[in-house]
């Protein structure tokens, strides 16, 4: 066999944990709360189908051409009046899936072994997708409100480590389903501004609240001093691979140009297809019915686990929005090897030590409640449970 010579890089570019774990636990037969995947009964089909009539009716082959790096001048306008602050359709970058965002901040960002923040823990697919600069990222401790300022602070490092930018996910983050406070949003965007950091705020998972009112996001509080990440892949459909950057007019000219070298534009014919879909306010109809649906599997798993882990030394995240929760298992068990004795039982989760920048902690895991229905939620988190009170004693 020839023996080519790969980039350095590589050697430490490796397959998603999760995508590794999931090979092994979506067989028939598992109820998987593993994936990651928004439930398939949310994908608005028929207004999909009469958008692509009409925009193959209407546009003819330009629907089909190449077209602009920086996006459908229709779609960043939908984007831009869609988002709860004032923001200027010229700062919208219409992106390949929010995951090119990632790529594409990286890319602009960061050179091998510049330092980044992100909280601990934090989205595996970004640090991915930072991977390939071979940065190096910094875990900074997060409690149930976020990102700890102080430790922010501490971590932001000098001169030529200064850190490059702070990676933050305030809503109904993946993995934790937490949500950062008005209060610590407020202390991170003053310090961040302070120190000159920017914040990489991600937000693919924002609209899906279930409950109260949406602190203001960190853009809208320094939009000079923050890249905001959205996403049409949780309140559309994930197959179309649409997502937006909404970025100061500093670096913006730089991520076009990335983005021109990585792929010259995103689909254009999806781009016209989801400005069709979104004409006339049909997301607000729309997400309220992925909320309420979202909701009531939530409910569903919290009350399982209220049952099946009274008397477990085990604790829960309880989520406002989203798709994810966030076990605590009890002081020294490994929840890589709690894995087969749950698929034992029938059910699946992601271990959450892939979700730490370092030092990962292992007695935790990752729990999505979209995908499978309340039945299944409780059959399944009773197998957790029993696999729980199956975990060899040291
Ligand atoms: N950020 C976060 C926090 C995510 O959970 C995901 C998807 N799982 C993404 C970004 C990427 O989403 P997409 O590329 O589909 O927009």
């Amino acid at each position: 066999m020839t023996q080519w010579t790969l980039a350095g890089r590589t050697a430490k570019m490796n397959s998603s944990a999760i995508r590794e774990i999931l090979k092994l636990t979506d067989r028939p037969g598992i109820i998987s709360m593993a994936g990651g995947l928004p439930s398939a009964k949310t994908f608005p089909i028929s207004a999909f189908e009469a958008a692509c009539h009409t925009v193959l009716q209407r546009d003819g082959s330009a629907a089909l051409q190449y077209s602009t790096t920086e996006g459908l001048p229709a779609l960043r306008q939908a984007v831009a009046d869609f988002l709860p602050w004032d923001v200027d359709p010229e700062q919208v970058l219409i992106v390949s899936g929010s995951q090119q965002a990632l790529d594409l901040i990286g890319k602009i960002f960061l050179d091998k072994d510049s330092r980044l923040l992100v909280e601990r823990p934090t989205y595996l697919g970004a640090l991915q997708a930072f991977t390939p600069m071979e940065p190096v990222a910094v875990g900074v401790d997060s409690d149930d409100e976020g990102m700890l300022v102080e430790d922010f602070a501490a971590k932001v490092g000098t001169g030529a480590d200064k850190a490059r930018f702070a990676y933050v996910l305030p809503n109904f983050q993946n993995p934790t389903g937490r949500t950062m406070s008005e209060q610590r949003r407020q202390a991170l965007v003053d310090k961040a501004r302070e120190l000159n950091i920017p914040l990489i705020e991600d937000n693919p998972y924002g609209d899906l609240r279930f409950e109260g009112e949406s602190p203001l996001p960190l853009a809208a509080r320094n939009p000079e001093g923050v890249l905001y990440m959205g996403s049409f892949s949780k309140v559309l459909a994930p197959g179309l691979r649409l997502g937006f950057l909404i970025a100061p007019k500093s670096v913006y000219g730089k991520l076009v140009q990335a983005k021109q070298a990585a792929d010259l534009h995103t689909p254009s014919f999806n781009q016209r297809v989801v400005a069709e879909v979104m004409k006339d306010g049909f997301l607000h109809q729309h997400i309220p019915t992925i909320r309420t649906l979202y909701k009531d599997q939530r409910d569903a798993m919290l009350a399982a686990l209220d049952k099946e882990m009274a008397g477990l030394e085990v604790r829960w995240t309880r989520p406002v929005g989203g798709m994810f929760l966030w076990v605590q298992l009890p002081e020294g068990m490994d929840a890589q090897k709690l894995l087969p004795l749950a698929v034992e039982r029938g059910m699946a989760f992601v271990p959450g030590a892939p979700f730490f920048p370092g030092n990962p902690q292992h007695n935790c895991l990752r729990l999505s409640y979209v995908t499978v229905p309340p039945a299944q939620i409780a059959q399944g988190i009773a197998a957790l449970a029993a696999a729980i009170q199956a975990y060899p004693q040291e």
